[in-house]
């Protein structure tokens, strides 16, 4: 409900608070963007070939579906049902992402859906910010990619994310966060080695399938939270300023009809028009026609024609 007190919906706690802080600020931003700038360097001694943009492409697709598919369709909103295998995989291709564990990832992304650009929201580019300026408007886009990461306070688990705790594999998941995110760094890194046999597979692999391919991806999906709210068209009368935004479509497999995701947030597909494409979404239906996903959810055409705002 709206009316939640923040204490009830946030935890007070300097420690916990001060090691968030230092995980958004290092492992979430500053590492993965330093490791950015250095693979643009190494561009002008090595040039960009095909171990670049494989590690890169093969990392991102991996590590994107373990985010939108598994954190955030799945462990957030149980928009489909798979088996406790593919729920492990998601569990560690998503963390894979250095966006937090999944307990704190999905609490905190229910708080955004209980509390969408109102108090409560942990990044909504409207909250605190008087005026309609350019210059408010930058800060409130700059407030919701990044600043928030290291602004608020850690959402209370034991609030949104019973259902999560109470499972065993999902918290032991949870536990071995720091090994799944050194996974997503040192696995390209051998795999690049291996395939170039000396040291520079290893930096090509650690660099672009690890550290810059984090810094690209969590730009995108950071995105969402910034450009998502603010900029694109609103086909669904949503409480909050959720919108669709044709240009982040692709790159963020989908997420980006924001709009189309608050209207239905249990949807596992977010397409409702022909010409909007939906990876994510695609991956669940290949999913489900295999036989690895059931119970897929979304509306149907006349639930969607309903919430339509009169144009
Ligand atoms: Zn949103
Ligand atoms: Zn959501």
């Amino acid at each position: 409900m709206i009316n939640d007190s923040l204490a009830q919906i946030s935890i007070y706690d300097e420690h916990l608070a001060s090691r968030q802080k230092w995980h958004s600020l290092w492992i979430t931003n500053l590492i993965p963007f330093f490791g950015f700038i250095v693979g643009i360097v190494l561009i002008f001694y090595w040039g960009i070939g095909w171990l670049e943009i494989s590690m890169l492409a093969s990392m991102y697709f991996i590590t994107v579906i373990g985010l939108e598919v598994g954190f955030h369709r799945f462990f957030a909103h149980k928009s489909f049902e798979t088996s406790n295998a593919l729920m492990i995989l998601l569990a560690i291709s998503g963390s894979m992402c250095a966006q937090g564990p999944i307990v704190y990832w999905v609490a905190n992304h229910r708080r955004h859906h209980k509390h969408s650009d109102q108090m409560g929201d942990p990044h909504s580019p409207y909250i605190d910010r008087d005026g309609a300026g350019f210059k408010t408007k930058l800060l409130g886009l700059w407030h919701a990619h990044i600043g928030w990461q290291v602004r608020h306070n850690s959402p209370s688990t034991s609030h949104f994310t019973k259902d999560l705790l109470k499972n065993k594999i999902i918290f032991r998941m949870n536990q071995l966060y720091f090994v799944w995110l050194t996974l997503g760094i040192v696995l390209p890194a051998i795999v690049g080695g291996l395939l170039l046999l000396n040291l520079k597979g290893v930096v090509i692999g650690l660099i672009w399938g690890g550290l810059a391919r984090i810094f690209i991806l969590n730009n995108f999906t950071f995105s969402i939270n910034s450009i998502c709210h603010m900029f694109g068209r609103r086909p669904f009368d949503t409480k909050e300023n959720s919108r669709n935004n044709i240009w982040l479509a692709l790159p963020s497999f989908g997420q980006s009809w924001h709009n189309n995701h608050h209207a239905f947030p249990y949807s596992a597909v977010l397409n409702f028009q022909w010409w909007q494409v939906d990876l994510a979404g695609n991956f669940i239906l290949f999913l489900k026609r295999i036989g690895l996903a059931t119970n897929v959810k979304k509306p149907n055409t006349d639930q969607i024609r309903l919430k339509k705002m009169a144009i």
